[in-house]
């Protein structure tokens, strides 16, 4: 079958490329191909069992809407948030077509004005204190669609796309590209055990953090360009809403960036989400990962947030999809198959959490996807360091940040190790092949995911 356009990876990069490609002209022939299954179909087990029952494609992670569809939702509206396409893009061609984003969000019924926009006395107070301890505040606009509202805002515009008769080719994996001559002639991809071929001259990559490792194995078998590039390790933290209430109120999330004074090394907050839940994302038995998220409508008492530690390797080591991976699978060796959980008063005092310490606390936790223990036995020391380096530098922001209160999941691992060679147009080195989204290594939220899945559509409808 002869695509003019196929989309390897549903999720957001896919559905809004397929969106463009639409909107560009109506006639094209275009094909969305996912691992996992319709948005619709899209129904976790747990819900019902209350128990993960480990299905061999896990709804949550994989599917149409990809890693979006149970997403928070928080879209940023500033290049600097969410990756770093600008660095082969330029800056401005990524805000515009972050704007352009928002525009087709208020098409399919979601319009809400940005916070962060302007500053009140509490923001200012925050923004003196992160200059007083050497933290970068990046205050960009902030979009909050709520994970339930994200989910009705992807149906709309799956729908939309039904009804344009883009096809959706779901619960196959892409195992092989068809190159010939250094051009893209077309994908192979597994189906129930069974080999399919989908031919078309312009195939866009997206397939998220979940298929990072499977694209770099393509990658390194059919030659396309691709550099070792970093990887973000941490905790997901759990606090009290009433310690985060001025920045909650006043900026919903605020991004900070630290360089650590032991090791230099860059920390981050990242996706903070208030009165939110915390969030197990299984990527199989051994690799358990720890991650949150927030209703529109329903709400806790605590707020979670990353806190991550870039690690970029110097030669000999260009494995570090594997060193993350090993950290996660020592983790879930501890506790079974959950997340490790462990208080930071516990943290400090050098002892295991248990249940019985926790329950001295003035929080309870968003999850019972944990097992309480010991975090020092499971993190590198030098990522332990900087963690507990950010804590303490965030309490002087966020005073009670550092208190026993301070519930820490672990791990939290942003894979993003592989950095495909791309152009301004997202095109790699092999002719019509497009890499964007998490899985090109220059993304890491919804917006610039979007946006690369746009500019490669744009560039395919001029040639
Ligand atoms: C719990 C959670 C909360 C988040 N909250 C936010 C937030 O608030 N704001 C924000 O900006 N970002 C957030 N993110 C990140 C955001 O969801 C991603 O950055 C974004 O979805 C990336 O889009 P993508 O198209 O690159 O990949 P994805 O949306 O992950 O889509 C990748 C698609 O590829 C498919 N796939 C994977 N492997 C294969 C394969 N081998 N063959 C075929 N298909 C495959 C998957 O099924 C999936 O549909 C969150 C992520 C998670 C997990």
């Amino acid at each position: 079958m002869k695509y003019d356009v196929i989309f390897l990876g549903g999720g957001q990069a896919g559905i809004f490329g397929a969106y463009e490609a639409i909107k560009k002209n109506e006639d094209l022939k275009i094909l969305v191909i996912d691992k996992g299954r319709m948005l619709t179909q899209r129904v976790c087990p747990k819900e019902k069992l209350g128990w993960c029952v480990k299905c061999p494609t896990c709804a949550i992670i994989f599917g149409v809407s990809g890693a979006g569809a149970f997403s928070d939702s928080k879209f940023n509206m500033d290049y600097r948030v969410g990756g770093d396409v600008h660095v082969v893009t330029g800056k401005a061609i990524v805000n515009d077509t972050i704007k352009y984003v928002a525009d087709i969000y208020k098409e399919f019924g979601f319009d809400e004005k940005p916070t962060g926009l302007e500053y009140n006395q509490f923001m200012l107070d925050i923004k003196k204190r992160c200059i007083e301890t050497n933290v970068q505040l990046v205050d960009t606009p902030t979009m909050h669609l709520g994970t339930d509202g994200s989910r009705e805002l992807y149906t709309k515009l799956v729908n939309y796309l039904l009804e344009k008769g883009v096809e959706f080719a779901t619960e196959r994996e892409a195992e092989e590209l068809i190159i010939e001559n250094g051009a893209i002639e077309g994908v192979v991809v597994s189906h129930k055990g069974k080999e399919e071929i989908y031919y078309s001259s312009n195939v866009v990559i997206g397939m998220g953090r979940s298929g990072a490792k499977k694209l770099m194995d393509i990658c390194q078998k059919h030659g396309v360009n691709y550099e070792t590039g970093a990887v973000d390790v941490g905790v997901r933290v759990e606090i009290p809403d009433i310690v985060m209430k001025d920045i909650n109120e006043n900026f919903y999330e605020a991004k900070m960036i630290y360089y650590t004074q032991k090791y230099k090394d860059r920390m981050r907050t990242f996706c903070s989400n208030p009165s939110g839940f915390i969030a197990a994302e299984k990527h199989g038995d051994d690799v358990v990962l720890a991650n949150g998220h927030a209703y529109k409508d329903k709400k806790s008492t605590n707020t979670n947030l990353a806190l991550l530690c870039t690690k970029t390797f110097t030669e000999p080591f260009n494995q570090p999809f594997e060193y993350a991976t090993a950290i996660a699978k020592m983790s879930a060796m501890l506790t079974g198959g959950k997340i490790l959980m462990q208080s930071y008063g516990d943290l400090k005092a050098g002892r295991r959490s248990t249940e019985e310490r926790l329950a001295r606390l003035n929080i309870v936790p968003t999850t019972e996807d944990y097992v309480a223990g010991d975090i020092s036995l499971a993190c590198p020391k030098r990522i332990l360091d900087n963690i507990i380096e950010f804590i303490e530098v965030h309490d002087k922001i966020t005073p009670g940040f550092a208190s026993s209160d301070l519930l820490l999941y672990f791990p939290e691992i942003k894979f993003r190790s592989t950095r495909i060679e791309i152009d301004k147009n997202m095109e790699t080195n092999i002719k019509g092949l497009y890499a964007t989204g998490d899985s090109s290594g220059y993304g890491s939220g919804l917006n610039i995911a979007a946006v690369m899945g746009i500019l490669a559509v744009r560039h395919i409808v001029e040639k």
